[in-house]
């Protein structure tokens, strides 16, 4: 990227020093970090019109309600949905997954079968297992190759009139596979079943147009795209938003109450109760916009270039493996190096001012997969460089002269 340093200036935690060296931060699967421009919309935020929204007629509740709303529009422009109310402010991924599986409970039922592929996050796991222990019906597997790709020919026989819903992720966080979503929609549409796509790590790297994907269901953490955690979105299609009950009872998502009946608030209010996390869902707003300030695509390019550099860099080391060697995928690199538990390396690395993510990333079946307990993950952003690959590199060399 040819204003890398421009763009790094926008970051003051890159500035700063862990355990006297200068950070090299290579865990943006994780959390990525924020730029002076977000933090400055916090801060504002806070400094000049802190105040309850929707409700209120004074001036600074009106204020923040108005640039509330405004965010819900610039994330509805910029994932391509086609009404703002199918935008649903929530606390992330793990909510919005949440809202969808909870919501399904009473429209699925004993025997009917949903697909989830073997390389998911666990929260999109867990809260699926948590509907089929509901309704009694089938969790099945969309098996993966070794290189961590996804079988197609056998999620197609999986595939039946009794499936309902795929849920599968966009990109995978452990692995930084990008899954044919358009192809898994297709088919799952064919037999008459909805889609969830947990779009967590795709979102910084690539734009998901909802509209041309006809996703049912996308999920976003603003964390991963440069923007505060605790806030996220669940894009829903309207019919689909529209039969799903409410998750959660309280203000905000209700018409009318009395103690015989309540009726329930229109979209998207119905799926959030409570005061929300406003100055979140404005500096996700902001996020965005400094985002495509850049350019996704400019992100991607560069983005790709790490990776290739890394990958290249990294197979040069002794012993070194890496899991996840999808011809399709993003830049992330899991690896273990042959005889070194993944921990001894990440804490090694920490001295040395790396971070890493090590363990199973919240992805305990491909760890399984591949019988290994965990791996090291460094994950990349636009922000990082070339020169931060070579120390981590470097620094993976002595760690294994230490450790082996
Ligand atoms: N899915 C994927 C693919 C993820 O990477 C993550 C975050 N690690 C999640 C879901 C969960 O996101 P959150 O913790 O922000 O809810």
């Amino acid at each position: 990227m040819s204003h890398i340093d421009s763009i790094r200036k926008d970051f003051p935690i890159l500035k700063r020093e862990v355990n006297g060296k200068p950070l090299v931060y290579l865990d943006n699967a994780a959390t990525s970090q924020t730029p002076q421009q977000v933090i400055d919309v916090i801060v504002d935020y806070y400094q000049n019109y802190n105040a309850n929204i929707h409700r209120g007629v004074h001036a600074l509740s009106q204020e923040a309600t108005d640039k509330y709303e405004q965010a819900r529009i610039k994330i509805q422009q910029h994932f391509n949905a086609k009404k703002t109310h199918e935008i649903i402010f929530t606390s992330g991924t793990t909510h919005s997954i949440n809202i969808v599986a909870n919501g399904f409970t009473s429209l699925i039922k004993k025997g009917d079968e949903i697909l989830v592929s073997a390389m998911e996050h666990h929260s999109n796991i867990v809260p699926w297992q948590m509907l089929c222990e509901r309704t009694g019906a089938i969790l099945k597997v969309i098996p993966m190759s070794q290189e961590g790709e996804l079988l197609m020919n056998v999620y197609d026989d999986l595939l039946c009139d009794k499936t309902k819903l795929v849920f599968c992720n966009h990109i995978s966080n452990a692995l930084g596979t990008i899954n044919p979503i358009e192809d898994i929609i297709e088919k799952a549409h064919a037999v008459g079943a909805a889609v969830l796509i947990d779009g967590a790590q795709a979102a910084p790297h690539i734009v998901a147009d909802v509209q041309k994907l006809d996703v049912d269901f996308y999920t976003v953490s603003a964390h991963k795209i440069c923007g505060p955690t605790g806030i996220g979105m669940l894009y829903g299609k309207e019919e689909w938003l529209g039969k799903l009950p409410p998750y959660q009872g309280g203000g905000e998502m209700i018409a009318e109450v009395t103690f015989e009946k309540t009726t329930y608030a229109d979209l998207p209010h119905k799926f959030e109760a409570g005061t929300p996390n406003i100055c979140g869902g404005i500096a996700f707003g902001a996020a965005l916009d400094y985002m495509n300030e850049i350019g996704f695509d400019a992100i991607a390019a560069y983005e790709h270039e790490l990776l290739e550099y890394a990958t290249q860099k990294l197979l040069e080391v002794d012993g070194l493996k890496i899991y996840g060697t999808a011809k399709n995928k993003t830049s992330v690199i899991s690896f273990n190096i042959n005889g070194i538990h993944p921990y001894d390396i990440g804490t090694i690395l920490d001295k040395l001012g790396i971070a890493v993510r090590t363990g199973h990333h919240c992805a305990q079946p491909i760890m399984d997969f591949y019988k290994i307990p965990g791996t090291v993950r460094a994950s990349f952003s636009f922000y990082n460089t070339m020169e931060e690959v070579d120390v981590l590199v470097e620094a993976i060399k002595r760690a294994k002269n230490m450790l082996q």
